[in-house]
């Protein structure tokens, strides 16, 4: 069901017009619009990082283990699933690597900067985008799924964000989430990506719970590498020279094949049913009843 996002009255039908308040929903570069005035501009992110993004995301191993992550947990815990949503979508790698996984599954895609939606969109042929304010979602029992991945740190109002995903997903069906795990590896890559705050697992458990899902899986990951990520983290912040958020991105190939066994290693412990207590990111499935 679609919400009015003037009135938040119920609309029927695809074209958005409201009935009752006749407010219509904008277009911003053919993609529905529903926070139009948040659209270029936003505390949460640096819109210009999607180009660099779109770039590196494809070939990094953090992404593409990331990814595959996703895929799994979603096919493990949502097997009857017929829809899904993300909220922050950027560039639309996770959803092409969905597409891929699971071609059946009707896909929608949400981004408050609609930059990044002009990138999802040459990647997603058929997949519905649009603009979006995570705080203020137009849907009630919508979808069977929503992921929102690395998305929550970059917003203050994150459990606002929660329990509008609550109400957006239908019963039965559930959320997956990805945050940046443990306050203590906060770095200037956080500052950078303008990150709100990393998560101690309890509190994500809480704001998730509050919204009224049940958590059906809670693990670190990018556990193995834990060590790794440390040194690279306190590095930076006792180097004198400009900083450069994006060198933990360009390594090189053969540095980038290894730590992506390591993590398909790690993958393989997590489906065998290994939670990991710490690690660099933090994964959460949680449903609605
Ligand atoms: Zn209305």
């Amino acid at each position: 069901m679609r919400l009015c996002t003037e009135c938040g009255k119920s609309v029927s039908g695809q074209e958005w017009e409201c009935p009752f308040c006749h407010h219509e929903t904008a277009r911003l570069a053919g993609h529905l619009a529903f926070a139009p005035e948040l659209a270029a501009d936003s505390e949460g992110f640096e819109a210009d990082y999607f180009a660099t993004l779109a770039q590196l995301e494809a070939g990094n191993f953090w992404f593409r283990a990331r990814n595959r992550l996703i895929i799994w947990a979603l096919k493990r815990y949502f097997p009857q699933a017929v829809s899904f949503m993300e909220i922050g979508c950027g560039t639309g790698f996770v959803l092409s690597g969905i597409k891929r996984a699971l071609p059946e599954l009707s896909l929608s895609g949400s981004e408050i900067f609609s930059e990044g939606l002009t990138f999802a969109a040459e990647r997603l042929p058929g997949v519905e985008l649009f603009q979006m304010d995570a705080r203020r979602i137009p849907f009630r029992e919508e979808f069977d799924v929503i992921g929102a991945f690395d998305v929550l740190e970059h917003i203050r109002q994150d459990e606002e964000v929660l329990s509008q995903m609550y109400q957006a997903v239908r019963k039965g069906g559930g959320i997956l989430v990805t945050v940046p795990h443990h306050p203590f590896l906060w770095s200037q890559v956080d500052d950078y990506a303008r990150h709100v705050r990393r998560y101690r697992a309890r509190e994500v458990v809480d704001k998730v719970s509050q919204a009224g899902f049940k958590v059906v899986r809670l693990t670190s990951f990018v556990s193995l590498l834990l060590p790794l990520l440390i040194l690279s983290r306190f590095r930076q912040r006792f180097q004198a020279e400009e900083f450069d958020a994006t060198s933990e991105l360009r390594i090189g190939h053969l540095m980038n094949r290894t730590l992506e066994t390591i993590l398909d290693g790690e993958r393989g412990l997590i489906r065998a049913g290994v939670s990991f207590p710490a690690g660099g990111s933090l994964l959460l499935v949680a449903r609605r009843d």
